[in-house]
């Protein structure tokens, strides 16, 4: 039987389910707490620092070691992937890795080509699937507790940005209340319409980046480069590339390939915080 079809057995799936329905119906918020200026301003910063730690901390960095950073940049490129509501380090890595050993067979649990493209986007993360143990391919991130923490404690650190950003818009209420924000629109834009916007972005990396777009390289499986997908997830969605050359900290391999996360570790290694990008061969001088 299809992993599609098998009742879920594994409660973490139902939990996922209502977490999903939740956060997107949280969206509707906006029609009570309405918008601010401070409101747009938090909203795009959460989108971009949650977004870079998912693409330059979980997926570069974690999972495929494209370069080389310290325990604390390390740490805090982990806890802004945390942020983004995409599960934990370890989990999020294992899967991934993964999907690269064995993309586009029925071992891949989000191909759009086995198991469909809704299933692709986002119904694997409601299968029994999705919570199997696969410790084994995370090992070498094991001696790291600081990341096994952020495992342990997803949940809870999740939690603190919630309570952060209404800290943050009934402070900004009490000090200026002609801004027109509170503490609950500033949880509305920054968590909840941030998860969303944030989440169908990445999904979108294994859905849309299997199913439609261009192959720069004959990769022998269904992945794809997408201008749509790299512009709104910061460079991921050079996904076709980006399976020619996994071990790559830049995915945006030509000029006009827009590859935002490629922009901020070129800046953090002019300054020293991250060394030894790792480039395909031919791109090395
Ligand atoms: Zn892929
Ligand atoms: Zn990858």
């Amino acid at each position: 039987m299809s992993e599609v079809l098998q009742p879920a057995t594994n409660p973490r799936v139902y939990a996922v389910m209502g977490v999903m329905a939740a956060v997107h119906l949280g969206c509707f918020g906006v029609i009570y707490t309405g918008v601010s200026t401070p409101a747009v301003i938090v909203l795009v910063i959460t989108y971009i620092v949650r977004g870079l730690g998912i693409t330059a901390g979980y997926h570069r960095l974690l999972a495929h070691r494209s370069y080389k950073t310290g325990r604390v940049v390390q740490f805090l490129l982990a806890l802004a992937g945390c942020f983004a509501l995409e599960g934990g380090p370890l989990w999020w890595v294992s899967h991934h890795r993964s999907h690269h050993a064995d993309t586009e067979t029925d071992k891949d649990i989000h191909s759009p080509k086995t198991q469909g493209f809704w299933q692709a986007h986002m119904g694997w993360m409601m299968t029994n699937g999705a919570f199997e143990e696969k410790g084994a391919n995370t090992r070498d991130l094991h001696r790291f507790p600081e990341l096994k923490f952020l495992q342990r404690y997803y949940v809870w650190v999740v939690s603190s940005q919630v309570v952060g950003l209404y800290a943050l818009g009934t402070a900004l209420d009490a000090i200026n209340p002609e801004w027109g924000t509170s503490g609950l629109q500033l949880v509305v834009w920054g968590f909840f319409v941030c998860t969303v916007l944030l989440w169908h972005a990445t999904f979108m990396v294994n859905s849309v980046c299997h199913t439609w777009g261009s192959q720069a390289y004959d990769t022998g499986d269904a992945s794809t480069n997408n201008f749509l997908v790299g512009f709104v997830a910061f460079g991921e969605g050079w996904h076709n590339n980006h399976h020619q050359f996994p071990l790559s900290a830049r995915h945006g391999l030509l000029w006009w390939q827009v590859d935002f996360t490629w922009w901020l570790l070129r800046g953090m290694n002019v300054v020293g915080l991250v060394s030894d990008l790792k480039l395909p061969k031919e791109m090395r001088d």
